[in-house]
C-alpha cells in the first residue's frame, strides 16, 4: 500500500461514500448546535468531487494535483463554514505534496498543513468545539507514529483514531467559535458536527491506504 495519486483519489471516493451515508447523522448533529446543513453541505461538495475525479481525461500526476482539485472544488460547492475551512485545508495540504507517493513524513506534512490552513482562517484552538478538536490530535498522533519510525500507514491509522478521539471529546465542550457559539452553555452536551466529519474524512484515508 503506498500513498500515491490512485490513494488520493480513492480517499476522495471513500469519503464522498462515507459523507453520503452519515449525512443524516452529521445533518442532525448540525440541527443541535448549528443549523442543521452540515451533512447536505458536505454530500454536495464530495459529491462534486467525485463528479470532477469521474470527469478526468487522464489521473492527475501528483498527490497534491488532486487536492488541489479537492479544494478548489469544495470551496466553491460547500459553502457555510465549512466550506472555507475544508477547501483552505486541501489547498495548504495541496502545496506540501507535490510528490507521486507519500512517506510517513509527507503524511504528516500533509496533515499538519490542513490543520494550518484551517486554523489560519477559522481562528479557532483546541477546545473551542470545532474541527481543530479532532485534526490537531491527529497531527499529534501522525507526528508521533512518524518520528519514532513508523509507516505512512501507520501514521494515518494514528492520525483517524486520534480524530474519532477528539471528535468524542467535543462532547462536553462549550463552543466559542462558529454558529454553536451562539448557544453559549447549551452547547455543552452534544457532538460537534465539524469533528465529527473530519474523523470520517480521516478514517476513508485508511481504508483507501488498505484496498
Ligand atoms: P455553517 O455553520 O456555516 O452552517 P457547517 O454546518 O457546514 O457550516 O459547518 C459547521 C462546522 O464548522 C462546525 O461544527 C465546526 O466544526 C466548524 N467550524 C465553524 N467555525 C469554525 C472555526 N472558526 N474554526 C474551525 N472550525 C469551525
Ligand atoms: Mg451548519
Ligand atoms: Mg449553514
Amino acid at each position: 500500500m503506498t500513498l500515491d495519486v490512485a490513494w488520493a483519489m480513492r480517499w476522495m471516493r471513500c469519503t464522498a461514500e462515507a459523507v453520503a451515508e452519515a449525512k443524516t447523522g452529521l445533518t442532525e448533529l448540525d440541527r443541535v448546535i448549528g443549523d442543521g446543513d452540515h451533512g447536505e453541505n458536505l454530500d454536495r461538495g464530495f459529491r462534486a468531487v467525485t463528479a470532477k475525479l469521474d470527469g478526468l481525461e487522464s489521473p492527475p500526476a501528483q498527490v497534491g494535483d488532486v487536492l488541489k482539485l479537492v479544494a478548489t472544488t469544495l470551496m466553491s460547492s460547500v459553502g457555510g463554514a465549512s466550506g472555507p475551512l475544508y477547501g483552505t485545508a486541501f489547498l495548504r495540504a495541496a502545496k506540501v505534496t507535490g510528490l507521486p507517493e507519500l512517506d510517513a513524513h509527507g503524511t504528516v506534512a500533509l496533515l499538519e498543513a490542513a490543520l494550518e490552513g484551517i486554523t489560519a482562517r477559522g481562528k479557532a484552538v483546541v477546545g473551542e468545539k470545532t474541527m481543530v478538536d479532532a485534526w490537531q490530535p491527529a497531527v499529534d498522533a501522525a507526528e508521533s507514529v512518524a518520528s519514532g519510525g513508523g509507516t505512512a500507514h501507520d501514521a494515518l491509522v494514528a492520525a483517524a483514531d486520534a480524530a474519532a478521539a477528539g471528535a468524542a471529546a467535543t462532547v462536553p465542550l462549550l463552543a466559542t467559535k462558529g454558529r454553536a457559539s451562539y448557544l453559549g452553555e447549551r452547547s455543552q452536551g452534544h457532538q460537534d458536527p465539524g469533528a465529527t466529519s473530519t474523523a470520517l474524512i480521516l478514517a476513508a484515508a485508511v481504508r483507501a491506504s488498505e484496498e
